[in-house]
């Protein structure tokens, strides 16, 4: 996981837990929609997505962790939304064209990857969710569910709660070619990133881009470099690059040196976590466990009911 996964989720993901039975799954049958000739990566990651979500302060003694595929419920409730669901639903969703042009590396055309809200709604729908935090552009497969839920529950019985969207707000870190961090970009910054790793991309990040020359003035509210430092730095270094900026008085040179300096300090506390849980993957794969055993119960339960009402 990325910089822009750690402020745009995994840190509203971690307040959640405080106010909600939080449910956090890895979507390994989603994965393959886009990794399907590849899928090795897939149960690499695991794990190491896993050991992420507690690094930053997730924890699995108060939240549910699970992996899709462990629980094969998933699966069904998929087949029987996908009977239900009218397909221009799929075809007029806002993202699915987004992606597949995001995507045009890969080949996306397929049913799997159409249906990929069907998966989502069953997801959601199997726990009986009252919320689902997502970021602005998920919000419209979450939009869809609700519609599922609300097909589903009128076509046979009142069985799903019709979820909320829980808004999580967006990253203002972007990546360091300044377009939206993402792995696919190749412009992100790693929870996993060495402190060379952190010094060389930091190094590359685009700034101002009205300013060429040292001796330019500089606008600290457009630049990336500056949005780290709101995060990472103490108040007294982010002022006095917001007055040095636009006066040319500090240069960007320094400036990505400083803000390296924070990130690294920063991110000291997650990387330690993640060296202990990796001294530890017996724990890991125990927590995992005990949350797949957990959600196979409650989702054969909603399972029982859905069979029920659909009398089959
Ligand atoms: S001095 Fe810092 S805030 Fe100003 S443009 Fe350069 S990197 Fe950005």
């Amino acid at each position: 996981m990325h910089l822009g996964h750690l402020h745009g989720a995994l840190l509203n993901w971690k307040n959640l837990q405080d106010e909600y039975q939080c449910y956090y799954f890895i979507a390994d049958w989603h994965a393959l929609t886009s990794e399907y000739a590849h899928p090795d990566i897939i149960r690499e990651s695991t794990y190491d997505i896993i050991i992420d979500w507690i690094s930053v302060g997730l924890d699995p003694e108060i939240s549910t962790f699970f992996i899709q595929s462990e629980i094969k419920e998933h699966a069904e409730l998929h087949l029987i939304f996908s009977m239900i669901t009218p397909l221009p639903w799929l075809e007029r969703n806002p993202t699915y064209k987004e992606q597949l042009t995001e995507l045009s590396q890969k080949n996306v055309y397929t049913y799997g990857f159409l249906g990929y809200p069907v998966l989502q709604a069953a997801d959601i729908l199997m726990y009986k969710a009252n919320g689902v935090p997502v970021g602005e552009d998920q919000a419209p497969h979450v939009e869809l569910t609700r519609e599922i839920a609300r097909r589903f529950n009128h076509l046979y019985r009142e069985v799903f709660p019709v979820p909320n969207v829980l808004l999580t707000p967006t990253s203002k870190l972007l990546g360091i070619d300044r377009r939206k961090m993402s792995k696919s970009y190749g412009n992100a910054i790693f929870l996993t990133d060495t402190d060379e790793e952190i010094d060389a991309k930091v190094a590359q990040m685009i700034t101002d881009p009205q300013r060429a020359r040292k001796a330019d003035p500089g606008d600290p509210t457009i630049c990336n470099v500056f949005s780290f430092h709101e995060i990472y730095s103490n108040d007294e270094t982010v002022e006095s690059i917001r007055s040095e900026c636009p006066s040319a008085r500090i240069g960007c040179v320094d400036c990505k040196r400083m803000m390296a300096s924070a990130l690294k300090q920063g991110l000291k506390p997650i990387k330690a976590k993640r060296k202990e849980l990796e001294a530890d993957m017996g724990r890991v794969k125990e927590i995992m466990e005990q949350g797949n055993t957990k959600s196979r119960a409650i989702a054969r339960e909603t399972m029982e009911e859905v069979r029920d009402a659909v009398k089959i």
